[in-house]
């Protein structure tokens, strides 16, 4: 390391920035655990080498093997946390994310857990590399628990890396994809489907508006596989419409909607675009969620995406009936919280409407953030009373 740049190794933080490293020993590739040393020439870290602005994403801050014992150990520890947390382990609940890279000291790596089926996704090309040893823990460390794991990195692999990677089954193989979530079940396409085939993120959240939704008219807006929706059905809504640009989402909320509440007709599903639809409704909402896509998948985006924020919002409170409350949402990693915060007071001082803050939400406990790691931290929503 360059003298001077280790500090936030010092204090756990588990990226080491290109412009940080003095020199390399040795010919290391892509992917490669590597040793770090400080100016001083003592062991600090060591960690999966990348080419790139993130030169290195520490596994260890100590002098350990990085093989399958390693892996084991590190699962294991994740797998105790979604034991202790009562979202693994219990009869009601059999989806819930297993490892959230940083947050679980396992930095480029996730794994979403669906009733037997793991979905792992790589973000780092040392994961990459790594996978069939991880694969192998995993299979060790929950035993009968699991019959496969798909491997879907074919996106969130860095492209130069040159990997070719094409998504697929390293464990097993299972056309079983229904999976539970607090008692509802979900079809989850981790063939084709966002991220790992369904939003894991949103379950406490999800569970918040089957509180409120009981005698309400409910519009979920970016529905995709329609969780929210399911939840408001459960939560005795008078009536739920989803809306999604996508018609194959459309089709998955009907899907999901089948599978928890057959031939109810409270529901309805719109495949529209999301500002069209909240122009031309006239249906008396008084619950809206909006669960957009991130709008700013880069800090350069920021401007943009804060507009759109307020644009949406502002949306939802010339429209939602008096006495309403709306679900808004943000997962850019690159919006934080106060500007998430600033674009909805911009879009309710807009509307002139009293809103209240009720509920000030976040990602759930199995996405955990590591506290050396707050860059980790990305799901942030309100809830507001409207009247
Ligand atoms: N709320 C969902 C996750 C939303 S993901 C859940 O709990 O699972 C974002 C969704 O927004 C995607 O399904 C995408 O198809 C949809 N989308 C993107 N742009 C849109 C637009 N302009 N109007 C409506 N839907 C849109």
């Amino acid at each position: 390391m360059k003298r001077g740049k280790e500090e936030s190794l010092k204090r756990l933080h588990p990226w080491i920035f290109s412009g940080a490293v003095h020199h390399i020993d040795g010919n290391p590739e892509e992917g490669d655990v590597v040793d770090i040393y400080t100016s001083e020439g003592s062991f600090i870290a060591k960690g999966h080498w990348q080419i790139g602005s993130i030169a290195v994403r520490v596994l260890s801050f100590e002098q350990e093997r990085i093989d399958v014992e390693f892996w084991k150990r590190r699962l294991q520890a994740a797998f105790d946390v979604r034991k202790s947390i009562g979202v693994a382990g219990v009869a009601n609940n059999n989806t819930y994310r297993l490892v959230h890279g940083e947050g679980d000291n396992l930095p480029g790596l996730i794994i979403d857990i669906y009733a037997q089926n793991a979905v792992m996704q790589a973000h780092s090309v040392g994961m990459h590399q790594d996978r069939h040893d991880i694969a192998k823990a995993l299979c060790e460390v929950m035993g009968d628990e699991l019959k496969s794991i798909y491997y879907k990195s074919e996106t969130t692999l860095p492209f130069k890396a040159g990997l070719g990677q094409e998504n697929g089954f390293i464990y097993g193989s299972s056309d079983d994809n229904v999976s539970m979530e607090n008692g509802l079940k979900f079809h989850i396409d981790w063939l084709k489907g966002q991220k790992t085939g369904f939003f894991v993120d949103q379950r406490d959240n999800r569970s918040l508006v089957e509180r409120y939704s009981k005698g309400k008219n409910v519009l979920n807006m970016f529905c995709y596989t329609g969780g929210f929706s399911v939840y408001a059905m459960r939560g005795e809504a008078k009536l739920v419409h989803s809306v999604d640009s996508s018609a194959k989402a459309v089709d998955l909320v009907n899907a999901n909607m089948e599978l928890n509440f057959p031939g109810d007709a409270r529901h309805e599903a719109y495949a529209e675009d999301a500002f069209k639809y909240l122009d031309r409704m006239t249906v008396p909402y008084d619950l809206i969620i909006l669960d957009p896509p991130a709008f700013a998948k880069h800090k350069d985006a920021l401007r943009n995406a804060i507009r759109g924020y307020t644009k949406l919002n502002a949306k939802a409170f010339e429209k939602i009936q008096p006495g309403g409350i709306l679900f808004t949402f943000s997962c850019s990693q690159a919006v934080n919280k106060d500007q998430f915060r600033m674009a909805v007071f911009t879009a309710a001082a807009m509307s002139g409407r009293s809103v209240r803050i009720l509920h000030q939400l976040h990602q759930p406990a199995d996405h955990p953030i590591n506290i050396y790691h707050p860059e980790g931290e990305y799901l942030k929503g309100l809830v507001l009373y409207v009247e």
